[in-house]
């Protein structure tokens, strides 16, 4: 089998960090987070899942996107017409290799691109970060206690968002061990070099996948909206949002501009939530989403019915993050099980 040593590995990845920058799963105190990293040996390779998916390199939860320098402001002498303001847009980032993406924080990002890219006008901060980045994938060899990304027809190697594919084969020392190297896209075969690519003994473990549920299709959502379950299940909810900031597909964003301590107009983009209380809120105070219940049901919906209505396939990838980090047990597993009962009922 065509593959690598762990030594073969490191050797590589020390490399990447000395040419690019280099995004991996590493410790921050208790946390495990995608982050910069100067080489290999701050890397973590043996995890389940990191914290917080990858979604903050292509959608950061704070960025800047225009600066308005205005001359003579904070003197009082501001000059009239265009004279005296000069905008300012970010400079470009660079090039970047994220490693040890699970296939799930891969396809979040499929998902992602089908509104950031696919719809008219792309998105260009987004369009750029997807173009400067490579991503190599690490297979996951079993799922979490959470995960239910087989249900939603995903593989624990699945190669289709990566641009390299890396799978732990036994052992993962030579000999008889180290990682089967799947090159699926150009940009992976671009950042081959260095990687000592050679006959590695073994075979890869047998993935071990947990049972599948069922999801109800889209379609039938639609009858369900006015049931008395939303607001029930919405009963302990906190309005707390951690669900949908550590969703690899959550993606709702505010703009807005703030006056700097020298007086500049910096307009920033940052992450919002559908589960905050404000966040449909328009002109006037109407709020067409008051309620906890319909906040929490509009997750839901825009998951797995509105959705997969626009593009086709759900907005989730069955990472588990939300049941994880809810503080109060809200669990999109059970939520998936009785919309199903709700069709039987
Ligand atoms: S909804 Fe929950 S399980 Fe689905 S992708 Fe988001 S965090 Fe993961
Ligand atoms: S994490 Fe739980 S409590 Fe917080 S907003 Fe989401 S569902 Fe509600």
């Amino acid at each position: 089998m065509n593959g690598t040593t762990r030594a073969g590995l490191t050797a590589w990845l020390d490399g990447l960090a000395e040419r690019f920058t280099l995004i991996a799963p590493t410790a921050v105190g208790e946390q495990l987070l995608y982050q910069p990293v100067a080489g290999s040996s701050e890397i973590t390779f043996d995890f389940v899942k990191t914290d917080l998916p990858a979604k903050e390199y292509f959608l950061p939860a704070t960025h800047p996107i225009l600066s308005i320098h205005c001359e003579g402001k904070r003197s009082g002498t501001i000059k009239r017409g265009k004279e005296g303001i000069r905008l300012e847009e970010p400079t470009l980032e660079e090039e970047r290799v994220i490693f040890g993406l699970r296939p799930c924080d891969a396809r979040a990002l499929r998902i992602l691109d089908a509104l950031f890219l696919e719809e008219e006008p792309a998105d260009s901060y987004y369009a750029e970060r997807r173009e400067r980045t490579t991503l190599i994938g690490l297979a996951c060899r079993e799922m979490g206690e959470e995960c239910f990304c087989n249900s939603l027809g995903l593989a624990l190697d699945d190669v289709s968002d990566v641009d390299l594919m890396l799978t732990e084969i036994a052992g993962g020392e030579a000999p008889g061990g180290g990682y089967a190297v799947r090159v699926v896209t150009e940009k992976g075969e671009a950042i081959l070099s260095g990687l000592t690519l050679e006959e590695v003994a073994g075979s890869p473990p047998k993935l071990a996948v947990q049972g599948q549920i069922s999801i109800r299709e889209a379609e039938a959502w639609p009858e369900h909206f006015d049931d008395v379950y939303w607001a029930r299940l919405a009963d302990r909810c906190l309005s707390c949002r951690i669900c949908t900031y550590v969703c690899p597909t959550c993606r709702c964003f505010d703009v807005r501009d703030y006056e700097t301590s020298s007086g500049d107009i910096e307009r920033l983009r940052a992450w919002d939530s559908c589960m905050a209380q404000g966040y449909r809120r328009i002109a006037g105070g109407h709020n067409p989403r008051p309620t906890k219940a319909e906040r929490l049901r509009n997750r839901f919906y825009c998951k797995f019915c509105y959705y997969p209505m626009d593009f086709g396939s759900v907005a989730c990838v069955g990472c588990g993050r939300c049941i994880a980090k809810c503080p109060v047990n809200v669990d999109i597993v059970e939520v998936l099980e009785d919309v199903v009962a709700l069709g039987k009922a």
